[in-house]
């Protein structure tokens, strides 16, 4: 579908001062994220392209982009801040890809939510909606770069899902504001439930520019690190910990060998014990002290995160969900890849140790506490020791098909592969109204098919 040097000339002719650049390497950097976590998509994605790069101002412009798309049937891939992980903004097939961050206006913060457009780096909008004495009901922890739109588009859930839920659950998400790619762009309305037409479809059915999003009344989370002496009972102990109601936002265990990764945290996480770090409201930490030492561990940080950065050490956010990928392909790069792991409910911690013993040295563990639709989930994102594709598949396979676990695929392009495996009937008809040419992020949903494209 690669645009021709006239489709691209009428193209530009078309979109009159929106801001449009053809430079070649900022094009090419505006068409990565974060997918070389995977050596699959690194090799795969690498040499894809977009052609040309533009950055509208506002819902006005957005429109001006999407008509001249739909007009000169021109690929289009909506960028955020480009932190997503499995190729979610990297145009396959080349085209135009519009960087949403002009569109980062905060338009109200009320008791429990914030309008915002969807440009907004979501920590512009924390920062903002503190200043009420309130704060995201979660948040990545790729915060600072990445957008509310990209956020809501392409993420599942992160720190905070342990309350919330996924970013779908509830009340999380309210409204979502689509721009339409056709001749002559509308505006659709998404409320209540219906936003689950557009959110987590990659940008496949229309441009989100605007959302209502739920705040939770702030706390100033303790930061802390509790240490324990066998991963079952730093497991046990999070499970524990979140059945009890522990109030906390953020509850991670990661096994003893990361610690060789967590560099700056050497003194508080020592190679000889596993850790559980936590984001503890300071009304119960004597609490979780108290059942810390229950166990037999130790709290070996505890602080504001005032305090935690004062001290020059991470937040707890970035030593969970996905970060820890990250520390680990710093120190490593090239010997690990990760994979992303939903246990079936109830949760068994025996399985846990069954796949331990299984891997042994070639999958580091560490497990996320969360909720999803109202239940306990637990989640791990373990780090893969790299021995190829083949050996990646065996233990999916093994993993979904002895285990019972469900995987989100991180080696895979497509909504339906890093997800739950089925197309979403609903995102599908969305899409027909929403980009009935079939223009937007191509390549992205297993659930278009060509046929379907209006003429
Ligand atoms: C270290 C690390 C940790 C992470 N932790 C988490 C985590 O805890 N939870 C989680 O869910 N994700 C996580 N991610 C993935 C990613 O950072 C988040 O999902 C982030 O919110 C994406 O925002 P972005 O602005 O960077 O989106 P982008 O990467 O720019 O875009 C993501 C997708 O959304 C689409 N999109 C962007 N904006 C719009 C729009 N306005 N309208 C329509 N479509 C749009 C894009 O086309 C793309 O398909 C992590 C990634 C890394 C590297």
């Amino acid at each position: 579908m690669t645009a021709t040097a006239e489709q691209l000339a009428a193209f530009r002719a078309d979109i009159g001062n929106v801001r449009c650049i053809d430079e070649e390497k900022l094009v090419q950097a505006k068409s990565r994220d974060y997918y070389w976590y995977s050596p699959i998509l690194k090799e795969w994605l690498d040499h894809c392209s977009g052609q040309l790069l533009v950055r509208p101002r506002n819902e006005e412009e957005v429109k001006t982009v999407a008509g001249a798309a739909a007009r000169h049937r021109i690929a289009l891939t909506i960028r955020g801040g480009g932190t997503g992980n499995y190729g979610q903004c990297v145009p396959v097939e080349g085209g135009v890809i519009l960087e949403i961050t002009g569109l980062s206006a905060i338009r109200e913060i009320a008791e429990g939510r914030v309008v915002c457009e969807a440009g907004a780096r979501i920590g512009q909008v924390e920062n903002a909606v503190a200043e009420t004495g309130q704060m995201l009901s979660m948040f990545p922890s790729t915060k600072r770069i990445a957008t509310m739109g990209g956020f809501v588009a392409g993420g599942s859930g992160g720190i905070g899902s342990l309350r919330h839920g996924m970013l779908r659950d509830g009340q999380n998400i309210t409204y979502l504001r689509v721009v339409t790619v056709e001749e002559e762009p509308r505006v659709i309305e998404l409320h209540g439930r219906d936003i689950l037409k557009a959110q987590h479809a990659y940008g496949t059915n229309g441009i989100i520019t605007a959302m209502d999003y739920a705040l939770a009344p702030a706390t100033d989370w303790i930061h802390s690190i509790a240490l324990f002496d066998g991963y079952p009972t730093a497991l046990e102990f999070a499970i524990q910990a979140q059945a009890s109601g522990t109030d906390a936002y953020l509850i991670t265990v990661v096994d003893r060998r990361f610690a060789r990764f967590y560099r700056r945290l050497t003194e508080y996480f020592p190679v000889d014990r596993d850790a559980v770090f936590s984001m503890v409201a300071p009304d119960a930490m004597a609490g979780f002290r108290a059942r810390v030492a229950d166990l037999g561990g130790t709290v070996s940080l505890a602080g504001s995160h005032r305090e935690v950065e004062a001290a020059n050490l991470p937040p707890a956010w970035e030593c969970g969900w996905n970060h820890t990928t990250l520390q680990a392909l710093k120190l490593e790069p090239g010997a690990w890849s990760y994979l992303q792991v939903a246990y079936p409910r109830p949760f068994d911690p025996s399985l846990v140790a069954r796949q331990q013993e299984r891997y042994g040295e070639e999958l580091y563990f560490h497990h996320e506490m969360a909720r999803m639709d109202g239940e306990v989930q637990v989640f791990a994102l373990p780090l893969v020791s790299w021995r190829g594709r083949e050996r990646t598949y065996e233990i999916i396979k093994e993993m979904e098909e002895t285990d019972g676990c469900t995987i989100f695929d991180p080696h895979a392009i497509t909504i339906e592969d890093g997800g739950m495996k089925e197309i979403d009937a609903a995102q599908i008809e969305f899409k027909k109204e929403a980009d009935p040419h079939g223009l937007m992020n191509p390549g992205k949903t297993r659930g278009w098919l060509p046929g379907m494209a209006r003429a």
